[in-house]
């Protein structure tokens, strides 16, 4: 399954007022407890991570051929310029 961020404090809240009188405030404590207890996720280790598959050739413009390691879609760049994400699918380009 995928991770995906929440909003711990509105669970919190959705458990207390869904719950309200059907379980005891011992339980609903405890369900907070649990919630409290998850690790924090940094956004930045869900983002899409590819880097830049380098062909070792120009094109008749003098730009470097290149596709996306993730989509593998082409692109071109002109030497010297970074270009941080991919076009197609949005990965942030490393290394
Ligand atoms: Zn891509």
């Amino acid at each position: 399954m995928e991770k995906r961020l929440i909003d711990a404090n509105a669970l919190k809240k959705e458990v207390k007022s869904t719950f309200r009188g059907a379980i005891g405030l011992t339980v609903t404590g405890a369900v907070h407890e649990i919630i409290d207890r998850q690790p924090t996720i940094d956004p930045e280790s869900l983002r899409l991570k590819a880097h830049w598959i380098y062909a070792g050739r120009t094109d008749e413009d003098g730009n470097l051929v290149c596709w996306c390691s993730r989509c593998e879609h082409g692109d071109r760049h002109s030497p010297g310029i970074t270009v941080p994400y991919c076009w197609f699918c949005g990965a942030k380009m490393e290394g």
